[in-house]
């Protein structure tokens, strides 16, 4: 066969792939079975393998890429990716209704009503038919770069099917659907692979891998919704936006409905919230949008949302279990934290089996028995909590529960409750659980960051006495570290170089490390301003010193103040800085350069990169190594390779190593 010949081979293949995906994605009607769709995937593969020249860059088989280096990167949308105001019940329904009939001065307004799916949403460019990016929804402005773990999702076509203009951007969800995350789960469970709370968090965690062999696997589906400015002439509204994107050969939801009938539309909600828990993927409510392009040119956007759409969220999911016994934590300010074990069960993709109760109020007021049948309610990533008793289905051996003279899980001394307070706590300062989770908190990534130090770690060395508090962590040394289980020479001496470096420290690191209550890092950070750095000016302060500045209410004022007086919290931040602990100052950056970003490319002549870098930086300028549209300014010496190409298309600031010169 000659050369031609071969070539038209791989673009006839290609088409009739292309053309098979879109009867089994779009149309949901494939007219071959499996093994004769993989036995054309597997000709064409074998005739790109003799003759590599002539791959395209859209065959079915270029879906798995090279992976990723380093981080993804960020890019700009090019329309903002807005989102949708909210309507949590029928009546904002019908005020949406209202409104839309108001501001359009029309009676009848045609709508269009598909499932909201609880998954990921992307923006997907085609040039000249053929996928060039895609990006995450990110904060709306600015998504990250997701290609290569986009174009390993069958439903995408890599190149459309019809005739499309020139750049089109089409968006939809990306999401996972009920089986397979199952199956995920199950595999990461005996593998020993992180386990995802829901499908949305693995559809999430699957397209921001760096390396798309990973994606691949993962099997994600996908649904279009729109795509940006259509041309106007042929395309008048919604409906007929959906059936070209169909046509592109890139399925949509096929519950999608369009009707003029308010009634009609709110049926269709319900509808969807009864089936939802038979569709296989998560949905959390419809979208219901106005079809008419010109009607919504007319009805127009809000700042952050456009004003003819509203996502109509369902009712959280409500599932029955059992109180099977009722437990108590303890964390790291002693209190205790009733937590109900339940029976398990399964609510927005999450297995659900302890549930917290927070405190004995709570229990009364809702009078939950151990042994009683509850309804559990979850929605989104919010905390399952328990709604209410079914007290027809109480057994006859419920029992009520009290934590009136209980005892701490721990260290069994018995709780306490101060009278204006609703919480027990433990009033034990030397409290293993307390301490444990107290130091816990010290060596977090916000507070103290000290990498290796994990929970099971801290364990053993509070076992072994090896520290009794978080001012022992300085001391630790590679000589105590060895004789703990599962320690060698190189561990002990990577986590000893990691308590090393983290004495130096920011002080509003130390501050939320010490997990004075009401102090979050924001707090600490303003109180580390306002005291200058330093634990000593602290404790000087009063209630009424610290009430007064901005962003410190009175309840976070008297919490600091009585912290800071208590002798044992003091003389154990002493004991921090007597171990080795230094507070350093970061300065308020200023100067000329403050807010800009730059980067410096190719060789100077009177400075190293670092020099350079040093310079700018001392200017205020934030200096990154890669050219994307958030740089200001590129430094270019001799030799500057792609970095200087990149920065001219996008049209950046070009200087050279006089600038430097002369900012010295
Ligand atoms: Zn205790």
């Amino acid at each position: 066969m000659d050369q031609i010949s071969k070539q038209k081979q791989i673009a006839s293949l290609i088409e009739e792939i292309n053309f098979h995906n879109y009867q089994y994605y779009v149309l949901d009607s494939p007219l071959i079975s499996d093994a004769e769709y993989d036995n054309l995937f597997r000709q064409l593969a074998s005739i790109e393998k003799s003759n590599p020249n002539f791959v395209l860059p859209y065959s079915p088989t270029q879906r798995v890429g090279h992976p990723v280096s380093g981080t993804l990167s960020s890019h700009p949308h090019e329309y903002p990716m807005l989102s949708l105001e909210n309507a949590i019940n029928e009546n904002e329904l019908i005020e949406f209704f209202n409104r839309m009939k108001k501001i359009s001065k029309s009676d009848t307004i045609e709508y269009v009503v598909e499932p909201k799916i609880d998954g990921m949403g992307v923006a997907l460019i085609y040039i000249n038919g053929t996928l060039k990016k895609a990006l995450t929804r990110g904060d709306g402005y600015q998504g990250e770069d997701i290609t290569h773990n986009i174009k390993t999702i069958n439903s995408i076509p890599l190149k459309l099917l019809k005739k499309s203009p020139e750049k089109v951007e089409i968006r939809g969800e990306i999401f996972m659907t009920k089986k397979s995350f199952e199956d995920l789960n199950n595999h990461n469970h005996k593998t020993g692979d992180k386990i995802f709370s829901n499908p949305r968090n693995a559809a999430a965690g699957s397209v921001r891998q760096l390396d798309p062999k990973v994606t691949a696997k993962r099997k994600l589906s996908f649904y279009a919704y729109e795509y940006t400015n259509p041309d106007e002439e042929s395309i008048t509204n919604h409906w007929d936006m959906l059936n070209q994107i169909k046509l592109w050969g890139m399925p949509t939801n096929p519950f999608t409905i369009k009707s003029s009938e308010e009634t009609v539309i709110i049926k269709k909600h319900q509808e969807m919230e009864k089936i939802r828990s038979s569709i296989d993927y998560e949905i959390d409510g419809t979208v219901i949008k106005v079809n008419s392009a010109s009607l919504r040119k007319k009805i127009g956007f809000r700042s952050r949302s456009p004003r003819w759409a509203i996502a109509a969220k369902f009712e959280s999911q409500k599932v029955d279990s059992q109180v099977l016994e009722i437990v108590l934590q303890v964390g790291r300010t002693g209190v205790i934290t009733p937590v109900a074990k339940i029976s398990p069960v399964f609510i927005s993709g999450a297995r659900i089996q302890s549930v917290t109760l927070h405190n004995q109020d709570e229990i009364d007021r809702k009078e939950i028995y151990i042994k009683d049948y509850v309804v559990v309610e979850r929605s989104g990533d919010v905390i399952p909590k328990i709604v209410s008793v079914i007290k027809s289905r109480r057994p006859v051996n419920a029992s009520k529960f009290s934590l009136h003279g209980a005892s701490c899980p721990s260290c069994n001394s018995q709780i306490k409750r101060k009278e204006d307070e609703a919480v027990y706590r433990c009033l034990n300062a030397n409290c293993k659980d307390q301490i444990k989770s107290r130091i816990e908190h010290f060596v977090s990534k916000k507070a103290l960051n000290i990498e290796g130090l994990g929970p099971q770690i801290i364990d053993q060395l509070i076992m072994q006495k090896i520290i009794y508090s978080y001012a022992d962590i300085f001391k630790i040394n590679e000589k105590a570290l060895i004789a703990l289980e599962r320690f060698g020479e190189k561990s002990s001496e990577n986590l000893v170089g990691s308590i090393e470096t983290a004495k130096k420290t920011e002080f509003s690191r130390v501050l939320y490390g010490l997990g004075v209550p009401n102090v979050g890092e924001h707090i600490a950070k303003i109180i580390e301003n306002h005291v200058n750095g330093s634990f000593e000016t602290l404790r000087q302060e009063t209630v009424e010193t610290l009430s007064e500045i901005e962003g410190v209410g009175e309840i976070v004022a008297q919490s600091i103040v009585e912290y800071f007086n208590n002798e044992i919290n003091w003389s154990l931040i002493q004991k921090c800085f007597e171990n080795g602990l230094q507070v350093i100052r970061t300065e308020p950056k200023k100067g000329l350069l403050l807010g800009k970003t730059f980067v410096v490319t190719g060789t100077l002549n009177n400075f190293s990169r670092v020099e350079a870098k040093e310079i700018l930086e001392k200017n205020g300028a934030n200096v990154v190594s890669s050219v994307s549209s958030k740089v200001f300014g590129v430094i270019v010496g001799d030799n500057p390779g792609s970095k200087l190409g990149k920065a001219n298309k996008l049209e950046l600031k070009i200087y050279d190593e006089s600038f430097i010169q002369n900012l010295i």
